[in-house]
């Protein structure tokens, strides 16, 4: 899960990291509002999407000379113009996507004289099954380009969990971002907080760029932060800051049937049980010339109102224009399945070709069911059975 930039600075300041004061805004009048509670006479109106490279970045409605999703503005009049600019309109970053994202909630910061940008990260290393913490002295710039073309610049010191975070690591850090005197006493008291803040969240990843210095002090001016899927349960304190209007829809309402679902570019449709098996039959639908519309992932407990919300699912998404269905019952018995498919097809008023393959504990009857059902369901023996089919079945509608 991720979240905004404001939720992120606020979690991080509870841990003691510093953070430059800012206020969150919904509308213009909000915008205004905050920069009234701030010092000034420098602020920063920043666009509030789930996506980087805001400051880079240029909205859609504006034009190529107007500024990016993140603006400096000298008065309160200023910060009301950049938030009219802003709200509403679509902000495309290199992290968006040509469609980009539409910006409906801004954070107005007090602006920071930075002396120089840093980079700092941590996350979840699986290679070494420990935290990493990657830090460069090349920050405001993504840390892609920056390992592409200095690596040499980046520093990457790996946390071991039973460890913890000790001083060696903090001195590694004031080290490598070439930091000396009081600054690094700093880094290594804020590389500390950021590893107890990642720790107690149970963060997947914490990106702060840049970390910038101004007038002799180490402030948190950009951060990302995610948080580990499997982990949120020990945290219903986060479940608020979820902004599901950043989220693909499709993935929403999947995520609400406990079905795994990513939607893909291509035409068939694919409902399977096991991730496995799912891209095993994403794999061999591209062996067989097509592209799949989606992973999906029913899970071991398939049952009626599971696989009837999956087809509701894959057939919102226009480009889909066949449908493979590859269960292996195990756990569930293949008639059982083939009853829920048969009742799903017929509830949703199927319209697109439906090629089934099953296999496992009853298949015959499973079979038979599909068969029997007066649907047009094509029934496959195996995996490459089964892709041949759709291909074929797809070809023919078209
Ligand atoms: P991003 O483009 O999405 O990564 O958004 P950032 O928050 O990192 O902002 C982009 C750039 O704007 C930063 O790299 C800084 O150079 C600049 N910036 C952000 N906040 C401030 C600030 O308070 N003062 C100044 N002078 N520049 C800022
Ligand atoms: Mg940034």
């Amino acid at each position: 899960m991720n979240i905004h930039e404001y939720q992120a600075k606020e979690l991080l300041a509870k841990h003691g990291l510093p953070v430059p004061r800012g206020i969150a805004a919904l509308s213009v009048e909000e915008a205004v509002e905050a920069a009234r509670q701030l010092p000034g006479p420098l602020y920063v109106v920043k666009s509030q999407i789930h996506a980087g490279g805001r400051g880079k970045g240029r909205f859609k409605e504006l034009g190529p000379d107007a500024k990016g999703g993140v603006r400096l503005a000298r008065s309160i009049e200023e910060v009301e113009s950049h938030a009219r600019e802003m709200l509403g309109n679509t902000l495309v970053t290199v992290q968006t996507g040509d469609e980009g994202k539409q910006v409906n909630r801004l954070y107005v910061t007090d602006g920071v004289d930075i002396g120089k940008e840093y980079y700092l990260s941590m996350l979840v290393d699986r290679a070494s099954g420990r935290v990493a913490m990657i830090a460069s002295t090349e920050g405001g710039m993504s840390i892609e380009d920056v390992a592409h073309e200095t690596p040499e610049k980046i520093v990457t010191i790996t946390i071991d969990p039973a460890q913890g975070f000790m001083p060696h690591h903090g001195r590694a850090l004031a080290y490598g971002l070439k930091l000396d005197g009081d600054l690094a006493k700093q880094a290594q008291k804020l590389g500390r907080q950021l590893y107890d803040a990642f720790h107690a969240l149970d963060c997947e990843m914490i990106e702060i760029n840049p970390l910038a210095e101004s007038n002799g002090t180490l402030m948190v001016l950009d951060t990302k932060m995610s948080f580990d899927g499997n982990a949120l349960f020990r945290h219903p304190e986060l479940a608020d800051l979820r902004d599901v209007t950043e989220e693909d829809p499709a993935e929403v309402e999947a995520s609400e049937h406990d079905l795994a679902y990513i939607k893909l570019d291509g035409n068939i449709g694919c409902m399977v049980n096991g991730a496995g098996l799912a891209m095993a039959t994403m794999d061999i639908i591209k062996l067989n010339g097509a592209f799949p519309a989606n992973f999906l992932d029913v899970g071991g407990g398939a049952s009626r109102e599971k696989v009837t919300a999956a087809f509701k699912i894959i057939l919102k998404d226009p480009a889909v224009e066949g449908i493979l269905v590859n269960i292996f019952g195990g756990i569930m018995k293949c008639d059982v399945i083939a009853d829920g498919i048969v009742a799903a097809a017929k509830d949703v008023n199927l319209s697109v070709p439906l090629v089934v393959r099953l296999e496992g504990t009853n298949v015959e009857q499973g079979k038979a069911i599909l068969d029997n059902s007066g649907l047009a369901i094509v029934s496959a023996d195996d995996l490459g059975d089964a892709a041949r089919k759709i291909v074929a079945e797809v070809r023919k509608a078209a």
